[in-house]
């Protein structure tokens, strides 16, 4: 049984008031976490720290980052383990994409930082200076979706900026954060630079969100949770990023390579068990070619191999879903049943037959479950892409119009014939109720700093 630590001011501490971490896997219980309702010292320690931490050059800062990176990536294994145990996913995607990405967050701010020039606006009669200062304490709050890759990514561009941090991860994957605590702990890290904090997000969060010394929030999670952490920072004036849930399309056009189709549409709708903010939950195909399409589709999704998905309650809503498809009049084209063995598992489900505007199809299920849908002209298809509240990813698969289409999706980011396909120097983020700001290079590196104007006249 793992005992999950806070981290505070270099010290971790295990709180008397815990409560249990359930694997997915077979609804064992893993761990004990504390449950955190106070945050003054974390946020005290953090303070102090930030001043030492906030002098530091960037170039020392990147030099931190590295150490970092190098350190999680002699844990390689060890982060894979706990965040397959603590969420369920098999292995090679906790190693492969969890992990990796982990390391490579603080390896590319690390050389980004190195190569981050500060702009000049030359007058006539004089030169603006823009300079970046840190903000001070931050709060970073993720999900449990792909835990340490999400949190790693708020880590790295606050500490590169000067920042020092109040990080909360989700209360049901504690594992690899409390990991992470250790390993900053070993590497002789300042203490106080990073201060972890385990429990219910409507007790720590909303603290961390609310506290007044804490300066920015940037919070990767529901759309509904975002509006509460809106509406607790907007009075405080807060920098504020917000990170929300999807609905995102794949929309197959009638030129589309259907050798490359297939199987980037059936990963794009159940890697991490469709448990993606970017996952592509309905298919948009065009009429023409969706006979061909759906076969090779359902042939391939026999050989896709996914976890459970991350609870019994979380598994319970996606099930109220597929419930709520057949009310709608949809029909289970595939899976839709609960596999006979201990764990939250639950089998791939495509739904046809069901309008594109019922509650199926338009609101977060965040689970391996996808609609189909089919189309007759490029005008229909970006309708129906765009007839959510949400706006964050898609894709389109095609030979020529990609772009064309692409550049119509009311979402922050599309992809043409890829999917998840990541460059970290470009803005990731969503618009509509999918979120507010953007994550990414130059665009976290401004969030997790404060921009001033030095404007020097000539004398
Ligand atoms: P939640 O919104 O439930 O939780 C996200 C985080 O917020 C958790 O750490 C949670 O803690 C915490 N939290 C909950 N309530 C509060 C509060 N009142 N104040 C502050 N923090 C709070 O999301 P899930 O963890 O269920 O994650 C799934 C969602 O995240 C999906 O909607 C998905 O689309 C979205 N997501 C978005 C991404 C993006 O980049 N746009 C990427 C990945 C996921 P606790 O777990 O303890 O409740």
């Amino acid at each position: 049984m793992i005992q999950v630590e806070n981290l505070v001011n270099g010290q971790h501490i295990f709180l008397e008031e815990s409560f249990d971490d359930i694997s997915p896997l077979d609804s064992t219980i893993i761990a004990k976490v504390p449950r955190t309702k106070k945050i003054d010292e974390a946020v005290m320690a953090a303070t102090e720290a930030q001043l030492q931490w906030g002098s530091l050059s960037i170039i020392e800062r990147c030099y931190w980052l590295d150490n970092i990176a190098n350190a999680l990536e002699d844990k390689i294994e060890e982060i894979a383990e706990l965040e397959s145990l603590d969420t369920g996913k098999p292995y090679d995607i906790a190693r492969n994409v969890d992990a990796e990405r982990s390391i490579n967050n603080f390896r590319f701010f690390a050389k980004f930082g190195r190569e981050i020039r500060d702009d000049e606006f030359v007058m006539e009669d004089a030169i603006n200076h823009i300079i970046r200062k840190p903000i001070g304490v931050v709060g970073l709050i993720s999900p449990w979706n792909l835990p340490l890759y999400l949190l790693t990514w708020k880590i790295a561009p606050a500490l590169l900026m000067g920042n020092t941090i109040i990080a909360k991860p989700s209360e049901i994957t504690p594992l690899t954060a409390h990991l992470f605590g250790q390993i900053c702990t070993d590497i002789g890290l300042p203490k106080g630079v990073i201060n972890i904090l385990h429990g219910y997000g409507s007790e720590v969060g909303q603290e961390i969100v609310s506290h007044p010394d804490i300066k920015a929030i940037s919070f990767t999670g529901g759309t509904s949770t975002g509006r509460i952490v809106a509406a607790t920072a907007a009075p405080l004036f807060k920098k504020l990023s917000l990170e929300l849930g999807g609905k995102n399309a794949s929309i197959i056009l009638d030129d589309a390579d259907l050798d490359i189709t297939v199987p980037g549409v059936l990963r794009a709708s159940f890697l991490n068990s469709g448990q993606i903010c970017l996952c592509g939950s309905r298919i948009l195909v065009h009429s023409s070619i969706a006979e061909e399409f759906l076969t090779r589709y359902l042939s391939e999704l026999k050989d896709f191999e996914i976890g459970p998905v991350i609870s019994e309650e979380h598994r319970n809503k996606i099930l109220s879903y597929i419930q709520l498809a057949k009310d709608e009049g949809g029909a289970i084209i595939a899976g839709g049943n609960i596999p006979d063995k201990a764990g939250s598992w639950i089998e791939p489900t495509v739904i046809g037959g069901i309008s594109h505007n019922s509650r199926t199809a338009t609101e977060e299920i965040f689970g391996p479950v996808v609609t189909i849908h089919t189309f007759d002209t490029d005008d229909e298809a970006i309708e129906i892409a765009n007839c959510t509240e949400y706006g964050l990813a898609g894709s389109v698969w095609s030979k020529e119009r990609g772009f064309e289409i692409a550049e119509r999706i009311d979402s922050g980011m599309v992809w043409v014939n890829t999917w998840l396909h990541r460059d970290l120097r470009v803005p990731f983020g969503g618009v509509k109720n999918s979120g507010v700001g953007r994550e990414g290079g130059m665009w976290s590196v401004n969030f997790f700093s404060e921009v001033v104007n030095i404007c020097v006249k000539e004398h």
